[in-house]
C-alpha cells in the first residue's frame, strides 16, 4: 500500500518520500485509517514495525490543516532515548508542515527546564515526554493541558515493567476526558488490558504478529568493515559445496556489480540482478537460478521482496536491511521443513543498531563473529553506535534533501 493511499497532505507525502519510506509497513496500513477516523486504539506492535510513523502521520494531518497553537497531543514514554528518537521522527515527517515537537525527559543539568515551563505554558502542538519530568512539572500547577486532542502511550508494556503506572493515572487525570487516545505496546498483558480501560472509549485493536524465522535457520553476523566483506563472501563459499544455492543481498547496484565481478573471477558461476534489468531478462535470470544453473545470485535489495524462490542454502546479507521484516522474509528463503539453511550478515560499524532492531523484532539474538584472522581485525560489537549526522537535511541542486 502507497502512502498516497491515506489521502494525507501532500506535504507531508513530499516528507515521507524524503524519508525515503516507499511502502507503508503493516502497522502503518491498518492503524493509519482508524487514526484519521478519530477512533481509540489499541496496538500490539513491536519497536521496528514503523509504529511511530503510524502514530504521527494522522496527528501530523490534522494539525497541518489547523492554526491551533495550544498543546495538541502528548507522547507518554518509558526512555529518553525514546521520546529523541520519536521527536527527530516527527521533526523529519512535519519539515514542510509548520508543526512544534518538543522532547522533554529527566536527566539534563536544568538548564531545559524554563524552555520546558515556556512550551508547557504557551502551548507547542506536540509534547513527547517521560512520566517521571512530566510529573514534575505538572506538581507545579503551570502546565496547560485543557486543549489536548490526543493521547498516545508508546511501549506501554515498558512503562508498566518500569514502574509509571501511576504515573499514567496521574498524568491521564490532567488531560480533558473528550481526547482521542492510542496505546501502542509489544506485549498485553492483564495489566495493560486494565489500563486500556480506564483510559480508552471503544477502542479498535491491531494486532502485528511478531514475524519470526524458521527454525532450523542458522542465523549469524559478521562484525566487517566494508572493505572486509568481499573477501570475507570469498572466504565464506570457497570450497562449500554443500551450499548449492547462494544468495546475496545489497543495497547498492554498485556493490552488486562489484560482488559480482569479484566472484566470476574466482570461477564461481554468478549473476547479478537489478533494476537496471529489463523485467523479461530479469526472469531469465531467475530461471537460471531456479534450475541451478547459476549457484551465485547478486541481488539489490529494492528486489529483495520480489524474488520468490525457497530452498536457498544460503543467505549472504552483505549489509544490514533497513527494514527488519525484510530481514525474516530474506532469512525465510533458506530451510525447508527438515532442511537447515544458512543465513549471514555483514555488519559494519554504522549498520550495528540495524541489527540490534531486527534482534528486538525476533526475539532473539543472532550470534556475532569476527572476521578470519587473515582478513584483519573486527570491528567492536556496539548497538548504540550511530553514524554521525552532519546536518538533518543537506541541499542538494537547490532542493532540500533528507541527509539519512
Ligand atoms: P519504529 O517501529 O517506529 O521504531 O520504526 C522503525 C524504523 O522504521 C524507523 O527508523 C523508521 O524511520 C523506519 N520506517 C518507518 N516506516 C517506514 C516505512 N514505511 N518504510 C521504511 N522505513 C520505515
Amino acid at each position: 500500500m502507497n502512502f498516497s493511499d491515506f489521502k494525507l497532505d501532500k506535504r507531508l507525502l513530499e516528507a515521507i518520500d524524503y524519508m525515503g519510506f516507499e511502502k507503508a509497513t503493516p502497522v502503518q496500513e491498518q492503524a493509519i485509517p482508524e487514526i484519521l477516523e478519530g477512533n481509540d486504539l489499541i496496538c500490539c506492535a513491536q519497536t521496528g514495525t514503523g509504529k511511530t510513523a503510524a502514530f504521527i502521520l494522522p496527528i501530523l494531518n490534522k494539525l497541518a490543516m489547523e492554526h491551533n497553537t495550544g498543546t495538541d497531543t502528548l507522547v507518554i514514554v518509558p526512555t529518553r532515548e525514546l521520546a529523541i528518537q520519536i521527536h527527530q521522527q516527527i521533526q523529519g515527517l512535519s519539515y514542510f508542515v509548520s508543526v512544534g515537537s518538543l522532547a522533554i525527559y529527566g536527566g539534563g543539568d536544568g538548564s531545559e527546564w524554563e524552555q520546558e515551563k515556556i512550551a508547557l505554558t504557551k502551548g507547542n502542538h506536540i509534547i513527547v515526554a517521560t512520566p517521571g519530568k512530566l510529573i514534575a512539572h505538572l506538581r507545579m500547577g503551570y502546565v496547560k493541558f485543557d486543549q489536548i486532542k490526543h493521547l498516545i502511550l508508546d511501549e506501554a508494556d515498558r512503562m508498566l515493567d518500569m514502574g509509571f503506572y501511576e504515573d499514567i493515572h496521574k498524568i491521564i487525570s490532567f488531560l480533558p476526558k473528550k481526547r482521542q487516545t492510542l496505546l501502542f505496546s509489544a506485549t498485553m498483558p492483564s495489566k495493560i488490558r486494565e489500563l486500556a480501560k480506564k483510559a480508552l472509549v471503544d477502542p479498535a485493536e491491531i494486532n502485528i504478529a511478531m514475524s519470526k524465522p524458521a527454525e532450523g535457520v542458522l542465523q549469524a553476523a559478521y562484525l566487517a568493515h566494508d572493505e572486509q566483506k568481499i573477501p570475507l563472501i570469498h572466504n565464506l563459499i570457497a570450497d562449500k559445496p554443500e551450499y548449492q544455492s547462494i544468495l546475496i543481498f545489497s543495497s547498492t547496484k554498485k556493490s552488486v556489480s562489484e560482488i559480482a565481478k569479484s566472484l566470476k573471477k574466482k570461477e564461481f558461476i554468478v549473476e547479478k540482478i537489478s533494476s537496471d534489468l529489463e523485467q523479461k531478462e530479469r526472469e531469465e535470470v531467475l530461471g537460471r537460478f531456479k534450475a541451478r544453473q547459476v549457484r551465485v545470485l547478486v541481488a539489490t535489495d529494492v528486489l529483495s521482496r520480489g524474488i520468490d524462490i525457497k530452498d536457498i542454502s544460503l543467505v549472504i546479507n552483505f549489509n544490514v536491511p533497513e527494514d527488519a521484516e525484510d530481514y525474516v522474509h530474506r532469512v525465510g528463503r533458506t530451510a525447508r521443513a527438515a532442511a537447515t539453511g544458512v543465513a549471514l550478515t555483514l555488519v559494519n560499524e554504522e549498520d550495528m543498531y540495524k541489527l540490534k532492531r531486527i534482534e528486538d523484532l525476533i526475539e532473539n539474538e543472532i550470534i556475532k563473529l569476527p572476521v578470519p584472522g587473515a582478513l584483519g581485525e573486527s570491528p567492536v560489537w556496539d548497538p548504540k553506535y550511530r553514524p554521525r549526522k552532519r546536518s538533518y537535511y543537506k541541499k542538494k541542486s537547490g532542493k532540500k534533501k533528507f541527509n539519512k
